[in-house]
């Protein structure tokens, strides 16, 4: 244990546990004074504004798995949690087979961040504005967790529960993120709308994944999911119902992106106003979704 003093920290213990277990007994014996973190470019500055004080910081880089980075053919991606961002760009795996991740980094502020920020830390600070949650929900992301129980997988699909809140409990780390096999032919866009062009989050971000499917009359799936216009990332399901139903043409998928702005629930901000975000939504969907039918066509 390590005591660190900075003068724009509140004076903290480092902790740099030796297994996946300890860190978990760790964490769960401090639950109210103990923070598990990885790149610390969430935590440190929530810590820096004061929004909190832990004693305990808990590293769980370096951890059992948590630096790997691999695909395997028959079952997928696995992510270990301390995985920088920049890696994940550079990874000619997800280059090649899930290119949409690689797009949601590149879009997380600059270069220089995004070698000490991770996709994990992302989605365990759930704020709805995150611009890799939206491509880890398209691509039915999962998640490895280490508790005091063990190891086990939770659906990302079940795991915001409001903003910065999740279905996490003391003593739980995220080891990994894991995606299945993308669909075949699927494309993928994610549009993000920020106050400038780098180190902002999203006023709006809107991923859309389209998978081509001869038997749907649209003859593609679409998954649609938005930032920053909800407590929690928002899966606009009426928009992607309605167009499994629909051939697709100029005016459906208008419809569809006007369907996705009406399930919206923004909130008026420092970035933005609810009502810029609801016409934003429906904008940056269309075009979203027009970009992505043009690539499956190819
Ligand atoms: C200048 C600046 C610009 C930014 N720009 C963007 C942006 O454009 N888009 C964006 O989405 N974000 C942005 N961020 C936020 C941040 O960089 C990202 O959310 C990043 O992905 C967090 O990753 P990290 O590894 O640094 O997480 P950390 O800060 O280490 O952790 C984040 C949270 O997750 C918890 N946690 C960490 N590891 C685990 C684990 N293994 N298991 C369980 N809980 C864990 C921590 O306790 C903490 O609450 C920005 C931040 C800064 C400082």
């Amino acid at each position: 244990m390590v005591t660190i003093t900075h003068p724009s920290l509140p004076a903290f213990e480092y902790i740099q546990p030796k297994t996946l277990a300890e860190a978990s007994r760790f964490l769960s014996e401090h639950a109210d004074e103990a923070r598990p973190f990885l790149g610390g470019t969430d935590l440190f500055v929530r810590m820096r504004d004061g929004v909190l004080s832990p004693r305990f910081l808990v590293d769980v880089k370096n951890l059992d798995g948590t630096n790997e980075l691999r695909f395997d053919p028959q079952t997928g991606l696995t992510i270990g949690a301390a995985v920088s961002m920049n890696r994940v760009i550079a990874s000619p795996d997800v280059q090649g087979i899930y290119p949409l991740l690689a797009e949601a980094c590149r879009s997380v502020a600059g270069y220089q961040l995004r070698t000490r920020a991770t996709i994990v830390g992302n989605l365990c600070n759930a704020s709805p504005a995150g611009d890799t949650l939206g491509a880890c929900l398209a691509l039915d992301g999962f998640l490895h967790i280490h508790g005091t129980a063990g190891p086990r997988r939770e659906m990302l699909s079940d795991f915001f529960v409001g903003p910065g809140k999740t279905t996490l409990k003391p003593g739980d780390i995220v080891t990994a993120v894991g995606f299945p096999l993308p669909p075949r032919g699927c494309a993928g866009v994610y549009l993000k709308l920020g106050r400038n062009r780098l180190s902002d989050l999203s006023i709006v971000g809107v991923t859309v994944l389209g998978s081509p499917d001869p038997g749907l009359p649209s003859g593609a799936h679409f998954r649609i999911v938005l930032a920053s216009v909800a407590p929690v990332p928002l899966v606009a399901v009426e928009a992607e119902t309605y167009l499994l139903g629909q051939p697709i043409t100029p005016e459906t998928l208008h419809r569809a992106a006007h369907l996705a702005s009406e399930a919206t629930k923004p909130i008026d901000d420092i970035r933005s106003s609810a009502r810029y975000r609801k016409l934003m939504v429906a904008s940056l969907t269309e075009k979203a979704l027009t970009a992505v039918w043009k690539k499956i066509l190819q």
